[in-house]
């Protein structure tokens, strides 16, 4: 299966126009600097604070970091982006705060203008900075901390802004809601597909996104025709289908929280014992991880990415998958809030096992993969344009070493990016999904029993 390519184009040609819809909230500088202020301190922990203060400065983030690597810019040294929330905790809270008063200065306005490039458009939240910290440093939550200030305080990219916007207000993303979504599924099934949509009830809610409903169809289809395959009870809800979460992208809470009780919701509504999130990087930690807290409590279901639950059905037994064959030479490309955020790593090498393709490791894969640079809405962020693209090219020399013809990757992001990387430097490898390559290898048999 391939991807649109016209449709691409035309969504890459959109982007440059998508922060004109933004409308960035009315306040003086000093709200914006006392609102992130509070933002920041309301969040920072006692870990955090130990944290700021363990750094023996030496410099192992700076080499983990693509947008240091790829620039060689000190100024996105991983450590140096919390320069900001280090002064406000060391003035505000730390034990010696009566003597950093004394010789700091309280954050500007400016600083926090200047901070932007580097917690939105310089920084994926991957954590390969943290893995290689001899402190253990959770560099990329913190910048998630700065981010929620910076969200507060309307000090957001215009991209991030729109779409937050969008999804809070009326709950679509690229004009894509309930009733566009309902839509696309109904011209799917009357394709000859089925999609069950809207049961009352089922075991299984199956999520999408809405790069999977404008741009890669073919994602959606293959996740049905699995369910199908493997004789699931399952269900897409139109009021509870949209995985992708902008409030978290971009650090807005009330945002990020109402997108994920829409889809606890729904769940609930059915009975579903298990929530799939379908091939998206930052939708599953904010379903696994995130969304209990903001809820209050445990969710009554189990949440699985799609590449997860592909890999359990695989290693069981209950997924049974024609050999795609030894020509087909391919990578794989670890998105980082599943691999090294999520543990999800060796389930999609075990569907690649079950592909039978020529598969080639990269050096410095799973928890340790190289980012492609465009997560955490990065890809939306047009200022960030160039920079991603150095980034990117770490990526392109990782791929072209295993001298693979193609990447398979599990993250919708990911793959916008590696598209959009591909066509600006005239790269001509394969970006492909793991569920569409499952898909492809569905023997035609009747399903197997659960
Ligand atoms: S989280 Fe990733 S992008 Fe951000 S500073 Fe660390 S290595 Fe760089
Ligand atoms: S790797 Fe850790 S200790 Fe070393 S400079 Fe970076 S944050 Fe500081």
């Amino acid at each position: 299966m391939t991807v649109n390519m016209e449709m691409f184009k035309q969504f890459a040609e959109m982007l440059p126009r998508l922060g004109d819809n933004a409308q960035p909230p009315q306040m003086t500088d000093a709200e914006r600097v006392s609102t992130a202020k509070e933002t920041f301190i309301r969040k920072l922990n006692g870990r955090m604070a130990i944290d700021l203060e363990s750094c023996i400065h030496c410099g192992h983030c700076a080499s983990a970091c693509h947008y240091f690597v790829g620039t060689d810019d000190p100024k996105y040294v991983p450590i140096r982006k919390l320069d900001l929330l280090k002064r406000v905790y060391r003035r505000e809270l730390s034990p010696l705060r009566w003597l950093h008063r004394l010789y700091t200065h309280d954050i500007t306005v400016k600083e926090l203008q200047e901070c932007q490039e580097l917690v939105y458009d310089s920084c994926t939240e991957c954590g390969r900075c943290s893995m290689v910290c001899p402190m253990g440093i959770n560099i990329a939550g913190m910048v998630n901390v700065m981010r929620q200030g910076m969200a507060n305080a309307g000090m957001i990219p215009a991209e991030l802004m729109a779409m937050e916007q969008e999804q809070g207000g009326h709950e679509s993303l690229f004009g894509v809601g309930p009733e566009q979504m309902k839509g696309a599924i109904m011209k799917l099934q009357e394709s000859g597909l089925d999609i069950p949509l809207d049961k009352e009830k089922a075991d299984i809610l199956i999520t999408t996104s809405v790069i999977d409903i404008l741009l890669f169809t073919d994602g959606l289809i293959a996740t049905a025709r699995i369910m199908n395959h493997l004789g699931l009870d399952w269900t897409l809800r139109s009021d509870g289908y949209e995985a992708a979460n902008f409030g978290l992208l971009s650090g807005y809470e009330r945002v990020q929280k109402a997108a994920s009780e829409r889809i606890i919701a729904a769940a609930n509504a059915c009975g579903a014992k298990t929530v799939i999130i379908p091939e998206c990087g930052h939708a599953y930690p904010s379903m696994r991880w995130e969304a209990a807290n903001e809820h209050g409590g445990p969710l009554p279901f189990e949440v699985l990415a799609i590449s997860e639950f592909l890999g359990r059905e695989v290693k069981s037994g209950r997924l049974k998958l024609n050999a795609l064959g030894r020509s087909r030479k391919v990578t794989f490309h670890d998105p980082c809030k599943l691999a090294r955020h999520s543990g999800t790593i060796e389930e999609p090498r075990w569907v690649l096992d079950a592909l039978g393709v020529d598969f080639r490791e990269v050096e410095s894969s799973k928890e340790l993969n190289w980012c492609c640079g465009g997560g955490a809405g990065v890809f939306l962020i047009n200022s960030a344009a160039d920079l991603r693209q150095k980034a990117f090219q770490i990526k392109i020399n990782q791929v072209e070493k295993t001298g693979a013809d193609s990447v398979v990757t599990a993250c919708g992001s990911c793959r916008l990016n590696f598209l959009n990387g591909a066509m600006r430097s005239g790269w001509d490898k394969g970006i492909e999904s793991l569920v569409e390559l499952v898909a492809e290898a569905l023997p035609e048999q009747q399903p197997t029993t659960h």
